[in-house]
């Protein structure tokens, strides 16, 4: 599924260094920031992992947040937050930027954004390209370190599937290209776990917890390509995508090649718990500070 967040001009400056940026893409629904607080967690802490210092502490970032979503008077939106390392010069070495610089894009996005595809689920191919070890770069970075992604996006696109699923170093499901996975196998679900070298989703979290507090088992877990076209139903998690039921791996039908009554039942629950003003970051009734822009 493509994203709808437009190309953004940057003007480039002869200095700006161009490596190593982290970014979240985060959703507003209906006035609130949806798991803000984790999707801020996992921004400062992919950071953390590269040894770039965000100059905004936590609040201010919030706050900054908070005032892009509410000057653009939006409701429903997309935020993409992007911090870069700043201007420096044209070699690797981070040092040589001092000051690193933070991106707020907001864009209106319809709740129903990718309703299609979640009505009539989507179709994977598997991709020849690895997802990265878990000691190569660090797969839970969000950084903008993508080319894998792409890669098998285009991979996907050359045989007619709407996605890519990648595998890890040992040849175990990993994940789809801007998604992670879930099947679901005589009533229990099961997702790769971290060493499988995904992102660990945002939604995957809220879904795993979601799954258990419907009283089903879940597994974090390896599996193979083999268990994911033999499992009787399939979907991908993620923030844009939010649930997205999976029918077809490299043309073989998961179940019967619909989207199962579990992940219905997943898909559901997942509703409401977004339109819960407690499971976000409500942006017209704060009272926080506005904070100067650097
Ligand atoms: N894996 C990758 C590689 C991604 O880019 C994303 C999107 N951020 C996900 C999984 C899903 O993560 P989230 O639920 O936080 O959007």
């Amino acid at each position: 599924m493509e994203s709808s967040v437009p190309c953004i001009g940057l003007r480039v400056r002869s200095r700006t260094a161009l490596w190593g940026w982290v970014f979240e893409g985060i959703r507003v629904y209906n006035g609130v920031i949806f798991q803000y607080k984790e999707h801020l967690d996992r921004l400062y802490s992919s950071a953390k992992a590269i040894k770039l210092k965000i100059p905004l502490s936590p609040e201010e970032m919030t706050n900054a947040i908070v005032e892009t979503v509410r000057r653009n008077g939006l409701k429903d939106a997309y935020i993409r937050l992007v911090v870069t390392r700043g201007v420096g010069d044209l070699g690797v070495d981070p040092r040589n930027c001092r000051k690193p610089s933070t991106i707020i894009i907001t864009k209106h996005v319809e709740p129903s954004y990718g309703a299609e595809a979640r009505q009539n689920g989507v179709s994977v191919t598997i991709s020849s390209i690895r997802r990265d070890a878990v000691d190569a770069t660090s797969h839970e970075v969000k950084s903008l370190n993508y080319l894998n992604s792409v890669l098998a996006k285009l991979e996907a696109v050359e045989v007619g599937a709407d996605d890519a699923l990648m595998l890890d170093r040992s040849g175990f499901i990993s994940e789809a290209t801007t998604t992670n996975l879930f099947i679901v196998k005589d009533n229990e679900f099961f997702t790769p776990h971290s060493s499988a070298g995904i992102l660990q989703g945002v939604t995957r979290k809220r879904t795993i917890n979601l799954v258990r507090e419907l009283g089903y088992t879940m597994f974090e877990t390896t599996l193979t390509p083999y268990a994911v076209t033999n499992a009787d139903e399939a979907f991908l998690t993620g923030t844009l995508g939010e649930i997205l039921p999976l029918v077809k791996v490299k043309g073989i039908e998961i179940g019967d090649g619909k989207p199962g009554a579990m992940t219905r039942r997943i898909m559901d629950a997942f509703i409401k718990i977004r339109a819960n003003p407690t499971e976000g970051l409500p942006v017209y009734q704060e009272t926080q500070k506005t904070i100067s822009r650097r």
